[in-house]
């Protein structure tokens, strides 16, 4: 048996008191086991295995084993402790996938874990589009398939005002893609940048302009990385009329 800490992705039903759950725990990265409910109290009541609740946990099982037991002891965090807003919903919803599409098992990650935490404690009504926005350039980021502005893929020049994207990722100069791929100007590589160089809590706001323009590009990098659509992303656009 283990100890550790850790932040719930997703659940399913598995039996009327148990469920399955996959977690990112500080310790042993991403793994999935069953979730047996400790003792119910109504405040608590499926708190525990809803996506982001962070709680501290045992972990019973061999090295390799395809489902572990996870006993929870106490629950740490929970967003759904104060949040009903859909948007809010919906939003830690996508995380989780994301997280769990991208996040390999039995691989710990410091950083991730830091991402997922600083998300929910730094997530509100208001800067939700900004936080996808940050959280799908991060775990493009950190799975290393994030376009990097300072140079041209092809020919190496440095990129210092403007920049284009092909389809598949590779960022290029005027002379090398200005005909192709969606343009980055001042704007958008600052905003690209401000979201690289700060934690949630502190993003300056992105222009919606900028996010129209920012946000299919990652949603399409992240489409080629998972080879499908994130479930989740389509009840954003119920929002979005
Ligand atoms: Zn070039």
């Amino acid at each position: 048996m283990q100890e550790t800490t850790g932040i719930v992705l997703r659940s399913y039903k598995l039996r009327e008191q148990d469920k399955i759950c996959v977690i990112l725990t500080k310790k042993f990265g991403k793994m999935r086991g069953v979730f047996h409910h400790p003792i119910r109290r109504i405040t608590t009541n499926g708190i525990y295995e809803e996506p982001f609740s962070e709680v501290r946990l045992q972990v019973y099982g061999r090295e390799g084993q395809q489902l572990l037991t996870f006993k929870p002891i106490e629950l740490i965090e929970s967003i759904f402790q104060k949040a009903v807003d859909p948007r809010i919903l919906t939003f830690i919803s996508y995380a989780a996938e994301l997280f769990d599409s991208f996040i390999p098992e039995g691989d710990p990650s410091e950083t991730h874990y830091r991402l997922a935490k600083a998300l929910t404690t730094s997530l509100k009504q208001d800067n939700i589009d900004d936080l996808k926005l940050y959280l799908e350039t991060w775990v493009l980021k950190l799975a290393g398939l994030l376009p990097n502005l300072q140079s041209c893929g092809k020919c190496r020049t440095l990129l210092e005002t403007e920049s284009w994207i092909a389809a598949d990722g590779t960022p290029l100069c005027r002379n090398c893609g200005g005909q192709y791929g969606e343009y980055l100007g001042a704007e958008e590589r600052s905003a690209w940048a401000s979201i690289l160089g700060s934690s949630p809590g502190n993003l300056p706001p992105i222009a919606i302009e900028t996010r129209k323009v920012l946000s299919p590009i990652l949603q399409r990098l992240i489409r080629r990385a998972i080879e499908r659509e994130p479930n989740s992303l389509r009840s954003f656009s119920t929002f979005e009329m």
